[in-house]
Parts: structure tokens; C-alpha cells; sequence
């Protein structure tokens, strides 16, 4: 297994000095130093072999017992100096000082096929940024986050990816529902792969400690390495820099909204510079189409995280990000037409991505005001937004049965008992719109549909599906893993064999614990 390593990170940034993982307010310092911790006994679980293969791994790479090693902290790869990166961040809207990589730690740095990529192990042990906790992690959320970062891609989403998922042999004490009831876990570590992990919160920390020289010297290494194309530093480009930070979280913010993910944890260091989907938590999928929903149970009070509030709060994290790195340009004025223009472009996109879930391309002035009473009948009464949108793709324009058009998606509703009286009405007018609406398209329908199955998946991890995962490796059965890792590689596809899984979240999972409740223990 050969590496071909990039030491510019370590080389351009300045360093913590200090060489052991003791935790401790570091200053001055983008990244310390760490070394991954031993594990009794690992063991891999999987691999996913497209990462793998963009890395340049081949199958007896990934199947060796260096690759193990490395992949679960037992082996520093020659020539490499671990470390760990320091960042604060805004947590439910409240600064929270330094908070940094506690349990992420960073291997190495490689280019591949002309694309630069930073290998990163999730849950390999305590770090300068570890704080009161162990820099562990479960399987229950490894699981998670490695089927999920996967799918993600999947599906088209800018999105951290996972390269294996591997368990240490060791036993971890979690408190799922911070209830008093610790219990031991089975200790895991997920690989991590992004071109970058850099946060906003890696530069609010500087600004928050009027330490503007590291600042600039981390904002010239990013634009350097990951927006080359705006060239030299300088006020401009500084701007230039926030423009595209701002595009890149917007664009990822509405594939989150066209999939129904739901981050659980929007803080400031949960948001990629890069606008990656990053940090895995208590994340869910909407399974009812509901605005209010967040997984998180930690967030139940004010729901600040919830599906609906994703693009606000992507707005106020790059406010926060703004007011960073404003000693930088000491001009308002750039920032703030970034934001303002945020929102105008917000609207447009989010827009024109809900008529492509509903399979409208011409301009119609209604449009808004029919996607608005889609989005309210959805909410009437409790329904499956995966399976509506796929289903719409049925829809005959030219048909003269109107009391057919609620049987296309009559599957999604968990309560048809509800679709009754006035709900009835409500939908039976929407489809009659939506219908003359249509007429004004020239596509087919064999058209439109293929066009609306690109946009709108058949196959999301729903949250009872990675649960049952998870209930079956604890018993050392990892099939459903693979099985359900196999099955989102194709969301978009048909995949007769794979029906079950395009079913309504079963009721036993309406409340359980995993499945629509997560803390942020993990
Ligand atoms: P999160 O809510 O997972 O985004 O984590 C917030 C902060 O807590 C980050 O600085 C993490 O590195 C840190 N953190 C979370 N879990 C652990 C852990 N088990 N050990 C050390 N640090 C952790
Ligand atoms: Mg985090």
C-alpha cells in the first residue's frame, strides 16, 4: 500500500507546539499534534469500495493487516505526523469557546488522481481538544455515520465521506438518553475522508481571541489550497472567499431539503468551510412531511435544528462566519450583500428545486402559490415524504378520473382515515391544479417521470432502517450493513428486489429510541 504524502498542511500552518494529546487551551496554534490511540482488538466491518478505490486502494489493500492498522489508530504511517485541529464554534446559538477535534484525528494529507484528500479516523482517542470526554466513539453511531456519509454521496449531496468502519476490541460507557443509565458499548472508529475538514469554527476561534495574524494566515492556506481560482490574497478575494462559502452551504442546504435530511446539529463547528454535509450525529430523514421535525432530542424544546429552520440557521452560521473574518477586509458592505443576497438566491433555488420534485420547468407566475399549498397539504395529516414525491412521478396529465389522483400517492399516507371531509377537498383541488398546471409543460409523461426519479430518491436510510443495523452488529451480524450500504449506492434507481424498503417507516419505530429520538451521545 503506497501513499503519496502531502506535508503542506503541517508545513503552512502554524503548529501547537507542545507534542502530547494532554488536553489544554491552545493558542496561536491551527492544529496539535496527536497520536491515535492502541485498540485491543480491532476488527473490520466494512469497507466501501468506491472511496477506497478513489484513494487509489486495491481490494488486497483494503483486506491487509496494515490496512487495518492504520485505519483504526494501531499504525501512524510512515513519514506522518498526526494531528488534531482546533476550532471553537456556536453551539444552539451560544458561543462556546474552544471546542476543536476531541475525538477526530487527522492521519495524513494525500493527493490521488490529481484530487487532495485528508484521511481522518473518527473515535481513535483523547486529543488536546478532548475536553471532559474519552475522543471515543460507539458502533451505534459509526454505523450511522458511515452508512449515512456514504448514501449521501449517493445521492448527489456534497457530503464528508467514509472510507471503512472498523471496531477496537474495547468497551466504551455511554448514556444514550443522558438519563443516569451509563451502560457499556462496543468502541468503533469510522475512517473519514473530505478533501478538507476545516469548519467555520476553525476561524471564529482566532477572531474570538483577536488573533487576526493566525486567522489570515488559515483563510490565505484555505483560499491557497481550496479556492485557487480567486487568486492572491487581499481584501477582494477575502470577500470573494465569503461569496463562495455562502453559495456552497446554500447548495447544500437545498439538496438537504429535496432528500428531507435533517442535520440534528447545525452549530458552527458542525458547518464544512467547503460546504460538506459534515459531523454525523443525531441526524434524521423525514418520514412525515413535517417543517417542525428534528430528530434531536437534545433540541425538542425550541427545535432550533428543525427540518424547516435549515436554511436560516445555515444563514445565521455565515453571519456568525461574517463577523470573523471582518477584520480581514473592516468593510461591512461585502459581507453583508453576501447575506443579503443569500436569501433572494435561497428563494430561487429552493424554488426551482421543489418544482423539479413536482416535475415543472416552464415559468408560471402560480407556481410559488402552488408548491406553498403542496407544502401545507402535506402537513395536513401525517405523510411519507419520500414516498409522495416518487409516487407524483405516476401522474397522467391527460387523465379524466379525478378520483384516481389520490390513489397515485395514497401509500404515503400513515392515516388514509384522516384524508377525509375537508383534507379531501384540499387535495382533490391541489391535484385539479397541478393538473391544468401540467398541461402547460411539453414533456410526457414518460418524460417527466424519468426527470422527477432523478431528483426525488426511492431509497433514503430511513432511521428505523439504520437502527435495525445497528441491533443486528451488536449480535455480530453485519449483513443488514452491507446490505443496506449496497441498496443506497442506487437511490434513484428501481430495484424490484429492494421493495420492502420503499415502505412506510413501520409504526414500531414511531417513537423508539434510535429511530425518531437521538441524543447527541455517540
Ligand atoms: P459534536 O456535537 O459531535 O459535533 O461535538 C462537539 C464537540 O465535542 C467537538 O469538539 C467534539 O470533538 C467533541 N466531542 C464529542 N464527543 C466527544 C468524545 N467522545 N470525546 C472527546 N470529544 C468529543
Ligand atoms: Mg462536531
Amino acid at each position: 500500500m503506497k501513499f503519496n504524502i502531502q506535508e503542506t498542511f503541517n508545513k503552512e500552518l502554524p503548529a501547537d507546539p507542545i507534542m502530547e494529546n494532554s488536553r489544554r487551551q491552545v493558542e496561536k496554534a491551527c492544529f496539535s499534534y496527536a497520536t491515535p490511540k492502541q485498540t485491543a482488538n480491532p476488527s473490520m466491518v466494512h469497507v466501501s469500495p468506491e472511496m477506497a478505490n478513489e484513494l487509489g486502494f486495491s481490494k488486497e489493500d483494503t483486506q491487509s493487516e496494515e490496512f487495518l492498522k492504520i485505519f483504526t489508530g494501531n499504525k501512524v504511517i510512515d513519514g506522518t505526523t498526526p494531528y488534531a485541529m482546533c476550532y471553537g464554534g456556536h453551539q444552539f446559538g451560544n458561543w462556546a469557546g474552544q471546542l476543536g477535534d476531541g475525538r477526530a484525528i487527522n492521519l495524513t494529507e494525500i493527493e490521488h488522481n490529481g484530487k487532495h484528500w485528508a484521511l481522518q479516523l473518527k473515535g481513535a482517542g483523547e486529543t488536546p481538544y478532548s475536553r471532559t470526554a474519552d475522543g471515543l466513539a460507539v458502533l451505534r453511531s459509526s454505523i450511522r455515520e458511515y452508512l449515512c456519509s456514504e448514501a449521501m454521496y449517493h445521492l448527489g449531496v456534497p457530503t464528508t465521506r467514509a472510507l471503512s468502519l472498523a471496531l477496537t476490541g474495547d468497551q466504551v460507557l455511554r448514556d444514550v438518553l443522558y438519563n443516569g443509565n451509563a451502560a457499556y458499548e462496543k468502541g468503533a472508529v469510522v475512517s473519514r475522508i473530505a478533501p478538507s475538514f476545516l469548519r467555520f469554527g476553525n476561524y471564529q476561534i482566532f477572531a474570538a481571541r483577536e488573533d487576526t495574524a493566525t486567522m489570515r494566515t488559515l483563510v490565505d492556506y484555505t483560499l491557497k489550497h481550496f479556492f485557487p481560482e480567486l487568486g492572491e490574497p487581499s481584501k477582494e478575494t477575502y470577500a470573494q472567499f465569503f461569496q463562495a462559502v455562502a453559495d456552497a452551504t446554500l447548495e447544500m442546504l437545498v439538496h438537504w431539503q429535496r432528500v428531507g435530511f435533517v442535520h440534528g446539529v447545525m452549530n458552527t463547528d458542525n458547518l464544512s468551510i467547503l460546504g460538506l454535509t459534515i459531523d454525523y450525529g443525531p441526524y434524521g430523514w423525514l418520514e412525515g412531511y413535517d417543517h417542525g421535525w428534528t430528530p434531536n432530542t437534545t433540541d425538542r424544546q425550541h427545535s432550533r435544528y428543525r427540518y424547516g429552520n435549515q436554511p436560516n440557521i445555515g444563514l445565521w452560521n455565515l453571519y456568525q462566519l461574517a463577523n470573523a473574518i471582518f477584520p480581514l477586509i473592516e468593510e461591512a458592505e461585502p459581507l453583508e450583500n453576501v447575506l443579503e443576497g443569500f436569501k433572494t438566491k435561497f428563494e430561487e433555488k429552493y424554488l426551482d428545486m421543489m418544482k423539479s420534485k413536482i416535475g415543472l420547468y416552464e415559468k408560471d407566475d402560480l407556481d410559488q402559490q402552488l408548491l406553498n399549498d403542496l407544502e401545507e397539504n402535506l402537513q395536513l395529516t401525517e405523510t411519507d415524504m419520500t414516498l409522495f414525491f416518487r409516487n407524483l412521478a405516476e401522474f397522467e396529465k391527460d387523465s379524466n378520473d379525478v378520483d384516481s389522483f389520490l390513489k397515485i400517492v395514497e401509500d404515503a399516507f400513515y392515516t388514509p382515515d384522516e384524508v377525509t371531509g375537508e383534507v379531501l377537498d384540499k387535495w382533490t383541488l391541489w391535484f385539479t391544479t397541478y393538473q391544468t398546471r401540467l398541461k402547460k409543460e411539453t414533456l410526457s409523461d414518460a418524460d417527466r417521470k424519468e426527470k422527477m426519479n432523478k431528483v426525488n430518491p426511492k431509497y433514503v436510510l430511513r432511521n428505523y432502517m439504520a437502527q435495525l443495523a445497528i441491533d443486528e452488529a451488536d449480535k455480530g451480524d453485519y449483513a443488514l450493513i452491507d446490505e443496506l450500504f449496497v441498496l443506497l449506492k442506487k437511490p434513484y434507481g428501481e430495484q424490484p428486489e429492494n421493495e420492502k424498503w420503499f415502505a412506510k417507516r413501520p409504526d414500531w419505530a414511531r417513537n423508539k429510541v434510535g429511530c425518531s429520538m437521538l441524543s447527541c451521545s455517540s
